[in-house]
Order: C-alpha cells, then sequence, then structure tokens
C-alpha cells in the first residue's frame, strides 16, 4: 500500500456536535492506502519510509467537503435558466433541455464537474441522475468518491426500477469500494405511490438506500395536501420509502409535523441554500431540523440552478440565510456551521465514522488549504476564516482515497483541457430549446 506523509500542517478539528473548533499547530498526517494511520506533532521522519511527502508549512489541513444532492453533468448546461421561478425553470427551460441529453454527454459532463469539485476541494458527491453508468466511469477515471444514484420517473413505467435497480447492484463497491449506490425516484409529484412502494421494497431487498427530492417548497406542502390530504414526507411514510436509510433533498416545505415524523427515521436532509435563494424560493428549516436531531448536510443541486458545484458557498449562504430568517446573529454559529459542511455531510452521505473528519482511521479524503491570501489578513480566527472567507482557489491540494488528486492547483488524473473541449464541442445541440418537447411537466 502506498503511504503518504502530510508534514508540519496545521489540522482542523471540529466537534462533532458542532460545540467547538480547534486547530492543531505543527502536526504530521500519516495517510496509508487509503486511510489515515495517524495524527501528531511533527517529528523527525525518515521520507524513505513514504512513497509521497508533502510539506504543508503554512496549510491547514481539512476534510474533504462531501456533496449531499447534486445532478453534477447538468454542467452541460450552465447559465442556461436563469432568473427564472421554479415553474418556468422546469417546463420552459430545464426538462426541454434534458430531451437533447445523449449517454455519453453524461461522461464529459461529470468529468467536468467533477474537476469543478476536485479544484474547490469537494471529494464525494452524492449524485442523481441519468445513464449513471457512464457517471460511474468519470468517477472511476478521475479518482473522486461517489453515491450514485440512477434518478427515474413514474412515467418511465415499473420496468425502470428493474433497469436502475440492476445499475446499483452492478456498481455497488466499484471503484476499489470508491463508489456506492442507492435508488434514486426523482420525487413524490412525479412518481406515483405504487412506483414509490415499488422502488421502497427494491431498496429493502438490495440493502441500499433512497435519495429523492421532496418538499421542494412550502407550495408542493400545500398541492400535495390539497391534493392528498397529506404532506410528501407523509406520502414517503406510508409508501414504504422512509424504511430504508434516505437522503431527502431539499425539504423547505416541512411543517412542524413533518419534523417530528422525521425524527422518527434514519434520514438525513441535503441543504442546498443557493438555489433557493436563485429560485426565489423559501430556504429550509435548517435550525428545526438540528434541534430534532435530525441531520443536515451540505448540497449544491444541479448548476443550471446553482451555478457552481462550490460547497463553500453553499456553507457560507446557509449560515446567513439562517441567520436573516431567524433574525438573529447568534444563529448558526460558526463551528456548528463546519459540523454540518464535515460530520452531519458524512452522516447524510451515509459514511458517518468514516468521511467528515482528520482521524485516524478515517477514509483519506484531505484537502490542503492555504490561508495566507489577503483576504484572510491578519489571521485570527481560522474558523471565520473559512466559513465567511474563503475562495475556493484557496484549495491548493487534494487526495481522495489516499491517493493525490490535485496537487499545488494541477489535476494529477485528467486532462482539463480536453474535457472543456468535449462540453464545448456539445454547445450547440445540448442547447436546442423546444419548450413542446419536454422529459416531464411541473405541476404544484
Ligand atoms: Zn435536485
Amino acid at each position: 500500500m502506498s503511504r503518504l506523509l502530510i508534514a508540519n500542517a496545521q489540522v482542523l478539528q471540529v466537534s462533532p456536535t458542532g460545540s467547538n473548533v480547534t486547530i492543531l499547530e505543527e502536526q504530521d498526517v500519516l495517510v496509508n492506502g487509503q486511510r489515515i494511520e495517524a495524527v501528531h506533532p511533527t517529528a523527525a521522519v525518515d521520507p524513505s519510509h513514504f512513497d509521497t511527502v508533502i510539506d504543508a508549512h503554512g496549510m491547514l489541513v481539512a476534510p474533504g467537503l462531501i456533496n449531499c444532492h447534486a445532478h453534477v453533468p447538468m454542467v452541460l448546461w450552465r447559465g442556461l435558466a436563469e432568473d427564472a421561478s421554479i415553474d418556468r425553470w422546469f417546463n420552459d427551460l430545464m426538462w426541454p433541455l434534458e430531451n437533447n441529453l445523449q449517454p455519453e454527454d453524461v461522461y464529459w459532463g461529470m468529468l467536468l464537474g467533477l474537476i469543478e469539485q476536485i479544484e474547490s476541494g469537494v471529494t464525494s458527491v452524492a449524485d442523481h441522475y441519468f445513464h449513471m453508468a457512464h457517471a460511474a466511469r468519470a468517477v472511476e477515471q478521475i479518482g473522486a468518491r461517489a453515491l450514485l444514484g440512477y434518478a427515474m420517473f413514474g412515467s418511465q413505467g415499473l420496468n425502470m426500477i428493474e433497469e436502475t435497480a440492476s445499475f446499483a447492484q452492478d456498481f455497488q463497491g466499484a471503484a476499489h469500494g470508491r463508489i456506492r449506490t442507492i435508488m434514486a425516484p426523482h420525487a413524490p409529484y412525479t412518481c406515483n405511490d405504487d412506483f414509490l412502494r415499488a422502488t421502497a421494497q427494491i431498496a429493502q431487498k438490495l440493502g441500499v438506500g433512497i435519495h429523492i427530492h421532496v418538499s421542494e417548497t412550502p407550495q408542493q406542502t400545500i398541492a400535495s395536501y390539497r391534493k392528498r390530504g397529506i404532506t410528501p414526507l407523509q406520502v414517503l411514510q406510508q409508501t414504504g420509502v422512509l424504511d430504508v436509510p434516505t437522503i431527502l433533498a431539499h425539504v423547505c416545505g416541512a411543517t412542524p409535523a413533518d419534523i417530528r415524523l422525521l425524527e422518527q427515521y434514519d434520514t438525513g436532509i441535503a441543504h442546498a441554500a443557493k438555489t433557493y435563494l436563485k429560485l426565489g424560493e423559501t430556504t429550509a428549516p435548517v435550525i428545526e431540523f438540528r434541534a430534532a436531531g435530525i441531520p443536515v448536510g451540505l448540497a449544491s443541486d444541479g448548476v443550471v440552478s446553482n451555478s457552481t458545484l462550490n460547497l463553500w458557498e453553499t456553507l457560507r449562504l446557509m449560515a446567513l440565510t439562517q441567520k436573516a430568517r431567524t433574525g438573529m446573529g447568534e444563529t448558526l454559529p460558526i463551528a456548528e456551521t463546519l459540523a454540518i459542511a464535515t460530520h452531519g455531510s458524512a452522516k447524510v452521505y451515509g459514511q458517518p465514522n468514516e468521511l467528515g473528519a482528520v482521524t485516524p482511521g478515517y477514509l483519506a479524503d484531505l484537502v490542503l488549504i492555504d490561508l495566507s491570501g489577503t483576504h484572510h489578513q491578519p489571521l485570527y480566527n481560522v474558523g471565520a476564516s473559512l466559513v465567511y472567507n474563503l475562495q475556493s482557489t484557496d484549495v491548493r491540494t487534494v487526495i481522495i482515497d489516499g491517493q493525490v488528486v490535485m496537487r499545488d492547483r494541477q489535476l494529477l488524473t485528467i486532462n482539463k483541457a480536453e474535457v472543456i473541449a468535449q462540453v464545448r464541442s456539445r454547445m450547440d445541440r445540448l442547447s436546442y430549446l423546444d419548450p413542446a418537447k419536454r422529459i416531464q411537466t411541473y405541476d404544484n
């Protein structure tokens, strides 16, 4: 197994409860194979005992960020659905544009998005999209970690559940364990009860979880209540979806009763603060979820709503929007915000004891951050700088599963210029817009 030494670093330690942040000075982080072997004060070592030695003097070692809900290949349409309401965003723009998608596009879109994630220190992603064998190929090639769900709509018929279940089976544990799989029905408003019930049964049988959009807006909750007399979360409860571990994307329309319901299940919330702001929608009750003990993790959603896959933006906007919504500057203090970004996201992602901390025994998904930039000076409060000041280019080096994938901003596993050229060569075909040819209709 290859051995890596990160020498002379500062190390970020965040308490799981969010009560404090500690910066350990002058530390060595030893990585053996996929895992962190030790974190201890810098000591004299024989470099010949290591395959790679990184002198991290002046750098902060932090856990790689985890994106709990994304549609990474949607980078293919970045910038094509701006200044739109959620109805127009789906019906006139996104769902007609996705009619142009071909399987090979997913591979190149996934690669471009994974590059963007690595460049901003995001090492894992729970992705929810189409043609996922092509997404898996990209994840394997670039060396990222991913939890992949093959998205499906109820209108595709029950056979689609079998097809996506085959993907979940075939790719579970792929890329030396860096890929895990999950079932991915789109939402309660695009999948009827029989479809959700059948999906939950297959997920139980395969021993995997479910990743789904739910209660994205208060309006969806009202519409469900009018049509059915129950909320979208109650639909998930009644169809058995909540009986397996779930990633629930957004949940901005949760009622107080929904929050009490979620307390009883193994579930986590993927929170994409920037997307809600851009669509002019209400943000999620993060404070109330946390108070009820429901895990919350960071998410980008797709970049057609979120513009970037930079989770530092999500982190910052989550803290700011929760302060604004409660009218209190004390809301979501720095340590708790960082606990959501690390331990919280790892829990939602389903690997709480392996990801989200620089701790011996954990998987070696690490980022080296340079805090010497003017926008951090003079540096009194590293935690505050991470939440409110950091620019994604401050991330200098990224390690995933013990492998260095970016060193001093140079990508080591992929030719970025080729990926950008491939995506650009698809722009004309992918941007063709015929609203009559949408893949779904949004009616909420
Ligand atoms: Zn989404």
